[in-house]
């Protein structure tokens, strides 16, 4: 249902993205494998319509986003959870989440029971709502910033870097969450640089490195793959 189909994306005189191309069906859970720098983030920031493509074309439910507005691109059903959380720290975590209602949802009912649907996933937000985001931990800031995306009924969600700084038993606890989420019926593509974790519960996966897509598959056929696993999975 998502698609890019042959992108480009320069940064001044630098391209980023070079004839990139991938697609994630409806209900899949797609990973981004690559190292900092390989134009993971660039790809999120050019399905977002946070910056403009050079070339190429990304279709969302075949509905070409060329010149799709970030807020439009929402509304269109594409939630883009950004690297490094990016939470108001003094405001409460209620308000936070809140946030993500905010492009298109005004029904007061309807964003109740979004914000109970949150609540309800990460228990842990509902016992500290009232306090604010920046007093929380890094992992529970990660499941502020994930409950904040879902608040805009993403039917596909990005997400870079969730378990960036994450102790081990946080990341475990963090990739369950974005598994059951895509159990419901979002589809999800995911930027990661643990690569043990994220194939774990990956459907599909695709190696990213300058900019291209170098090799993709199922990701039993990744891990087995001499490359992957001297790059990303430690020999
Ligand atoms: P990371 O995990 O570090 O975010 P990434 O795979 O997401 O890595 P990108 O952030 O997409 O990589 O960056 C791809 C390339 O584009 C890198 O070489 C980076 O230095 C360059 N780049 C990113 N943003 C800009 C920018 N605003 N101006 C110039 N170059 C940029």
């Amino acid at each position: 249902m998502l698609t890019l189909d042959e992108v480009c994306l320069d940064y001044g005189a630098f391209r980023a993205l070079d004839r990139l191309s991938l697609a994630a069906a409806e209900g899949a859970l797609v990973v981004l494998l690559g190292a900092n720098g390989a134009g993971k983030s660039s790809i999120f920031r050019a399905v977002s319509g946070l910056h403009r493509l050079a070339a190429g074309r990304i279709s969302l439910g075949g509905r070409d986003l060329a010149g799709v507005s970030p807020a439009g691109v929402v509304r269109a059903g594409l939630v883009h959870c950004p690297e490094g959380r990016m939470l108001f720290p003094a405001m409460t975590v209620e308000k936070n989440v809140r946030l993500g209602a905010y492009v298109h949802r005004r029904d007061r009912a309807g964003v109740k029971r979004g914000l109970d649907e949150v609540m309800a996933m990460f228990p842990v937000l509902a016992e500290k709502r009232h306090q604010p985001a920046g007093s929380l931990s890094g992992g529970q800031q990660q499941m502020v910033a994930l409950g904040r995306a879902l608040m805009g009924r993403p039917k596909v969600l990005l997400l870079d870097e969730p378990s960036l700084g994450l102790a081990p038993l946080v990341v475990r606890q963090m990739f369950d969450a974005v598994a059951a989420v895509n159990r419901r019926g979002t589809t999800v593509l995911l930027a990661e640089q643990n690569a043990h974790a994220a194939l774990g519960i990956a459907s599909h996966a695709y190696v990213v490195e300058g900019g291209r897509i170098v090799l993709d598959g199922p990701p039993d056929a990744l891990r087995n793959d001499d490359r992957v696993r001297r790059a990303y999975l430690g020999g």
